[in-house]
């Protein structure tokens, strides 16, 4: 199924904007380092069923929203329109602007920007699998609802029939025309656009969704949202390494040369540790290992200085949406002792990860003279890192 998508963001959202002292109206306040807008518009984008979005909005802002897409990629943005005096108003004049052509139109508030692209798919794929003409996403009631006046309890309502409807709302293209047809023949005041079509007699049907799918009204919504996103995903990452032993060649852990009489063989320069937090790097954001990225069948990789492969992880990492919290490693080596080494060795460590001196562990011990370690044939190197996942 192909769709437009349709996103109202002509709400002033004064209530916030004053009691903020924000400059902005509610779509255009970041979360988590990120426009509310930007956000609705970025999980809309990734959802392979749309092809187009057509914003609603106070015009004042189309050089932001522009400047929004460019920013997060958002390449299906088809056109910025005014929006209207009402809701209703806002959508109908961004519909006018979709691709005709197009058989589905979905609406979204622009203020609702959690919703995730995988869900939306979902939800388009059971408006396919469906035999109406118009679809929302709703959840079932869960607060006691009572009819209050003048301060007094009138009745409970029975709430066993009553759903919180949301956006997304999706409607075949003739549907909804025909609905403004008739809205625009006799107007009455909608406050979403399933409205219209019930209004026309017609069915609505709804899907459950689960997922957090908060509107940001209020500014308790803001600050709400702010922290849910702040509080941010952790991954842990593990890796080890081993290198063996020859004489006469450098010693190489955690970027710094260790005088020994012999060192790692290895087709880099053979830091166990380094190939260890790399691993560990690798490992949380599901990205392969150490192998996979540089083979040691590749020359270009020969006698390398393995501090090139701790950026690359980073940078990968980086891309997944994860920043690094800290790191912890052990090296294993019976001689020579390391004792001396280790403050510069965290040092260096610290310098190469962008991380405080307290977030670095290196931590040296000998094998007791057990194994291969202990004979002196090999040294080992196992890390742990600690990611979260940033707030843009
Ligand atoms: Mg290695």
């Amino acid at each position: 199924m192909k769709a437009s998508a349709i996103v109202p963001s002509a709400g002033s959202g004064r209530r916030i904007q004053k009691s903020l002292k924000a400059v902005l109206p509610k779509p255009y306040l970041e979360i988590g380092g990120m426009p509310v807008l930007a956000r609705t518009l970025k999980n809309l984008e990734d959802v392979p069923e749309i092809l187009e979005i057509v914003v609603a909005c106070d015009l004042r802002y189309r050089p932001m929203i522009l400047k929004m897409a460019r920013l997060h990629g958002i390449t299906k943005l088809k056109g910025v329109v005014q929006g209207g005096k009402t809701r209703t108003d806002s959508v109908f004049r961004a519909f006018c602007r979709t691709n005709r052509n197009i058989p589905y139109v979905l609406v979204h508030d622009g203020v609702r920007p959690f919703l995730t692209s995988q869900t939306i798919s979902r939800f388009l794929r059971r408006v396919k699998n469906s035999g109406h003409d118009a679809w929302a996403v709703g959840r079932l009631m869960v607060p006691t609802v009572k009819e209050v006046k003048k301060g007094i309890i009138v009745r409970t309502v029975d709430r066993t029939s009553l759903w919180e409807i949301e956006t997304p709302q999706v409607f075949k293209r003739e549907t909804l025309t025909k609905a403004y047809r008739e809205f625009h023949r006799a107007p009455f005041v909608a406050t979403d656009d399933a409205s219209l079509v019930e209004h026309m007699g017609k069915p609505v049907k709804v899907f459950e969704i689960r997922e957090n799918n908060m509107k940001i009204t209020t500014p308790e919504n803001l600050l709400t949202a702010r922290k849910i996103l702040e509080s941010g995903e952790t991954r842990t990452g593990w890796g080890e390494d081993c290198h063996r032993l020859e004489p006469g060649r450098p010693l190489y852990l955690a970027g710094v040369r260790i005088p020994s009489p012999w060192g790692a063989k290895g087709h880099s320069d053979g830091d166990v540790i380094l190939h260890a937090v790399v691993d560990a790097l690798l490992g949380a954001v599901g990205a392969g290992d150490i192998g996979e990225h540089f083979p040691d069948t590749d020359k270009r990789f020969k006698g390398a200085d393995s501090r090139i492969f701790i950026k690359k992880a980073l940078s990968l990492a980086g891309r997944a949406g994860f920043g690094i919290l800290n790191v912890d490693t052990t090296v294993i080596l019976q001689k020579p002792k390391l004792g001396a080494f280790k403050g510069k060795m965290r040092a260096r460590l610290a310098v190469l990860l962008g991380l405080p001196g307290d977030a670095v562990g290196v931590k040296a011990k000998t094998a007791e003279g057990l194994g291969a370690e202990g004979r002196g044939e090999a040294v080992t190197a196992h890390a742990v890192v600690t990611l979260k996942r940033r707030n843009s």
